[in-house]
């Protein structure tokens, strides 16, 4: 399929093909005719899928020009907020429409002011926009299409009474696009309560990592992991990687061990750091001016950082879907990219319930030239299939031992 086959307006399209895409991934494909016809639509789709055009592109055809706040975006972080403004701002570029961002930690007067002017597309936060609604500087009975995106996610960071009550401040007569990656039981309520005869998009689940990143468990004694760890980033060097940590005291103990240690090629990013922090954070890493972000699970859903070549678990993420979630940093959008979760014999558990959530057994992996001191165990209970063990413990080539393709 061609995007010129999906009749989106001619202004839109000539953004699309500035922006590089050749066709529709399969999302887009198939929820936009639906948006385009002003169906509610519910979508599920893995990380990476192009979600966020297959909602941007047809709401920007439906609104073509500005006139007052008629489309609403509610997503659960700030960096999500930015995110998916940058792509409407993109995608809308040659039509005349403007756009608002709403979020806290920030001050309210760039915020009041895009309210005030009527901005057609907001995109908020729910605490901040309740903030809004409670001061009256904002109605939304006027909004005509409501985004709800990660929805999973905001029931996860507590937000989903704060979401019901902003849908009860729409239009009745709006239209509502519904995404989630996962559909548990309150989310699935909470979509039947809001969309109305909606067209239900389900292109995959998200509990598999995308084909496209070739992803290992590396086994390590938790007396040498942070050695390990220093090992993995040497043979990096400057290539763009994530390194995710379960907690927060732990992303800065290790920052400040790297930095003592002449490493200032790195930001850290977590939800104890302000809003301008977390943003230069990771603004200078889209930019390249850092290699290495370190991050919590703040990170892991949604963002869209184009080239991520490597994804390091330094733990076993506590929930398994953010083991699919982080390293859907690397791999996106038909790119390859690696990632490795460094873990010690005691999480065996954690890596078991992951490996039961996507269905498939991780390959364990050594690096050959680290000094593990004690040798490190691959042939603990869930073990590989004999192949990949094989295949790991003599190493695939490449950086760790991965081919090269
Ligand atoms: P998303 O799932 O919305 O976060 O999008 C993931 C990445 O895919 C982003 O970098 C988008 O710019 C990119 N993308 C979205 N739609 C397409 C497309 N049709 N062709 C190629 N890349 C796309």
């Amino acid at each position: 399929m061609q995007f010129q086959e999906l009749h989106l307006r001619e202004e839109i399209l000539r953004a699309i093909q500035e922006r590089g895409y050749d066709e529709p991934t399969p999302i887009q494909a198939k929820a936009i005719p639906a948006v385009l016809e002003g169906r509610d639509v519910i979508g599920s789709a893995q990380t990476g899928t192009g979600k966020t055009a297959a909602f941007a592109l047809p709401s920007l055809h439906r609104l073509k020009r500005h006139s007052h706040t008629r489309c609403l975006v509610l997503t659960p972080t700030r960096e999500l907020a930015c995110q998916i403004e940058e792509n409407f701002a993109y995608y809308g570029k040659y039509l005349d429409l403007k756009l608002g961002l709403i979020y806290g930690g920030v001050g309210y007067g760039a915020q009041r002011q895009a309210i005030q002017e009527g901005a057609d597309v907001l995109i908020c936060t729910p605490g901040r926009l309740l903030d809004h609604l409670s001061q009256k500087s904002l109605k939304l009975d006027r909004v005509e299409i409501l985004i709800l995106d990660e929805v999973d996610r905001m029931l996860d960071m507590g937000f989903i009474e704060d979401v019901r009550r902003i849908i009860r401040q729409c239009g009745k007569n709006r239209q509502t696009l519904f995404f989630s990656a996962t559909m548990p039981d309150t989310i699935r309520s909470l979509a039947d309560w809001a969309v109305s005869d909606p067209v239900e998009v389900s292109i995959d689940i998200r509990v598999s990592p995308a084909e496209t990143v070739d992803h290992a468990l590396y086994p390590v004694d938790a007396m040498v992991k942070f050695d390990l760890l220093v090992h993995i980033l040497k043979k990096i060097q400057n290539e763009s990687t994530i390194i995710f940590f379960q907690t927060k005291a732990g992303a800065d103990r290790i920052a400040k061990w790297l930095q003592q240690h002449g490493n200032n090629d790195i930001a850290v990013m977590h939800s104890n750091l302000n809003q301008r922090e977390r943003a230069k954070a990771l603004q200078d890493f889209k930019d390249g001016n850092i290699s290495t972000l370190i991050a919590t699970d703040i990170a892991s859903r949604g963002l869209d950082v184009r080239g991520v070549q490597h994804v390091i678990n330094y733990d076993v993420p506590q929930h398994s879907e953010d083991y699919v979630h982080r390293i859907g940093r690397t791999g996106r959008a038909k790119t390859e990219g690696d990632a490795y979760t460094l873990f010690s014999p005691d999480q065996m558990d954690k890596v078991q319930a992951i490996e039961t959530l996507i269905e498939q057994e991780i390959p364990r992996r050594v690096i050959e030239d680290f000094n593990y001191r004690i040798p490190p165990m691959t042939d603990i209970p869930g073990k590989p299939k004999a192949s990949q063990q094989r295949r790991g413990l003599m190493g695939r080539g490449g950086k760790f031992g991965r081919p090269r393709r």
